[in-house]
């Protein structure tokens, strides 16, 4: 499903630096006016003792207590408690005795209401290989494992469980790529998404759940015209599916801890 938000990512060094350069600014200015606020990307992000009176203690304290049973089902997980959320990297293999590792990089906000946002690698001593592009989020690449609707996760629960959710995602990527086919169900609602993504066997994307695309959606789809879609798909959420720079270069080990910058910030 694509994103709705515009979000940016910045390197943690950088985003230090753009937040001194507002503190000078502040000093000098007296104050900033909230227009200003809002112009340039990586300045959007508050500085932590700004974002703290947003933050859901109740939401870090769930998280934070959770921990231990976190470690105990993904022992590899290391974990960064930030003042703006918890960020934790978790490598797992999804199918046991499988030569499939896959590592998941996860942000969960502590401020209410904002999404948590999810990258996942197949890795290897070859590397790290992004998990995409079916079920994952325009632009950024990110993990849609469900629609926030369907309320199978929500800011505050478990851990484990959005691991475990993860997980399922990472085995149905895998059955996409031996056996050609994306099990079960699905949300596709755009229908340029579906056109490029979506086989004809497969379950159809629309909320028509149980009907096959060719059977379903495919001729309307057509019928609405490839280019006009991809328009209109690129306007509301971007151009590509692309892992931001900042989170593959941390994932690779190359990089400082990412810094995300959501709208509301
Ligand atoms: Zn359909």
């Amino acid at each position: 499903m694509p994103s709705k938000a515009a979000i940016s990512y910045n390197a943690l060094g950088k985003e230090k630096s753009d937040a001194e350069r507002q503190a000078k600014t502040r000093s000098t200015a007296g104050s900033r006016k909230r227009t200003a606020r809002r112009q340039g990307a990586s300045r959007r992000c508050r500085e932590a003792r700004d974002a703290s009176p947003l933050i859901n203690a109740k939401v870090r304290k769930n998280y934070l207590r959770d921990l231990k049973r976190v470690t105990k089902a993904y022992p590899a997980i290391k974990v960064w408690d930030t003042p703006t959320g918890l960020w934790l990297r978790a490598p797992a293999m999804p199918v046991q005795h499988s030569n499939r590792e896959v590592t998941f990089l996860i942000f969960l906000p502590y401020p209410e209401g904002l999404p948590l946002k999810a990258w996942a690698f197949w890795s290897s001593i070859m590397g790290y290989t992004w998990i995409g592009p079916r079920h994952t989020n325009a632009p950024d690449g990110s993990i849609c494992a469900f629609e926030p609707g369907d309320h199978s996760w929500q800011q505050g629960d478990k851990i484990v469980r959005l691991l475990d959710i993860f997980c399922v995602w990472a085995v149905r990527h895998l059955h996409l790529e031996k056996i050609g086919r994306w099990p079960g169900y699905q949300a596709v609602p755009h229908p340029y998404e579906r056109l490029m993504e979506v086989q004809d066997n497969e379950y159809c994307g629309c909320d028509n759940a149980g009907r096959r695309y060719a059977d379903c959606c495919k001729q309307d789809d057509l019928a609405l015209g490839h280019e006009s879609l991809r328009h209109d798909f690129e306007a509301k959420y971007g151009h590509s599916k692309v892992v931001p720079k900042v989170i593959k270069n941390f994932v690779e080990g190359s990089g400082p801890l990412p810094v995300i910058c959501y709208p509301s910030f």
